[in-house]
């Protein structure tokens, strides 16, 4: 792990996250075009069925941005990313990761609600831009991708979600943690007590990696 961590800081300044005021005044600008062009989206035809895009919600200079997959009901009507069930699932985890987690931000890889929850590979498709200019402008050190649609989206490489769920893997973009989705974990014991166990290896490693970059 050391080694690989060291490789990953000498590879790129991918793994650097420019936090503090400086950098959150910088961003902000650009964020907020971003965020706006992605509200008046019409590149698919979600836009038509939504009441609204759901862009962002946290820190814009987060160690560790959370995707999910797409919005649901609560979602669509708030405005505001994971805070229906499944968001508070996620609220609990990054309260119990405390200060091993420092600032954070969650969005999701579909940014307008799919009818009947079912995740849209075109909607995908068509959102990949704003997945991409997002996650460049808040340079986090690390992103989690919750449940398999994310884990695919982030890194087409990836085993499936249930190998690479509670492990680091360094892919194009830097660092990724994945987790199983936080929704299953409402339907599932087996992986509720696959999700606690996860997010206590991801509170070690985010240890670690804080630890690296002293
Ligand atoms: N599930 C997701 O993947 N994203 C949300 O925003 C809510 C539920």
């Amino acid at each position: 792990m050391r080694n690989a961590l060291l490789r990953a800081r000498g590879r790129s300044n991918r793994v650097e996250t420019g936090s503090g005021p400086d950098h959150e005044r910088s961003r902000r600008p650009a964020f907020a075009r971003l965020s706006e062009e992605i509200r008046g989206c019409t590149l698919c035809p979600l836009a038509k069925s939504r009441i609204q895009a759901v862009v962002y919600r946290g820190s814009l200079t987060p160690h560790v941005v959370f995707v999910g997959e797409a919005p649901g009901a609560d979602e669509d009507r708030l405005g505001i990313p994971f805070v229906g069930r499944a968001g508070r699932v996620l609220d609990r985890a990054i309260e119990s990761l405390g200060p091993a987690l420092g600032e954070f931000g969650v969005l999701n890889v579909v940014k307008c609600r799919p009818p009947a929850n079912r995740f849209d590979p075109r909607a995908a498709r068509a959102c990949r831009p704003y997945l991409d200019r997002q996650i460049a402008l808040l340079r986090p050190r690390v992103v989690v991708p919750l449940g398999r649609h994310a884990l695919a989206a982030l890194d087409p490489s990836a085993p499936p979600i249930l190998t690479a769920a509670g492990h680091a893997r360094l892919a194009q973009l830097g660092w990724l943690f994945p987790l199983v989705h936080p929704a299953a974990t409402l339907r599932s014991r087996r992986l509720k007590e696959r999700w606690g166990h996860d997010l206590r290896a991801f509170e070690g490693w985010l240890a670690e990696l804080r630890l690296e970059s002293v």
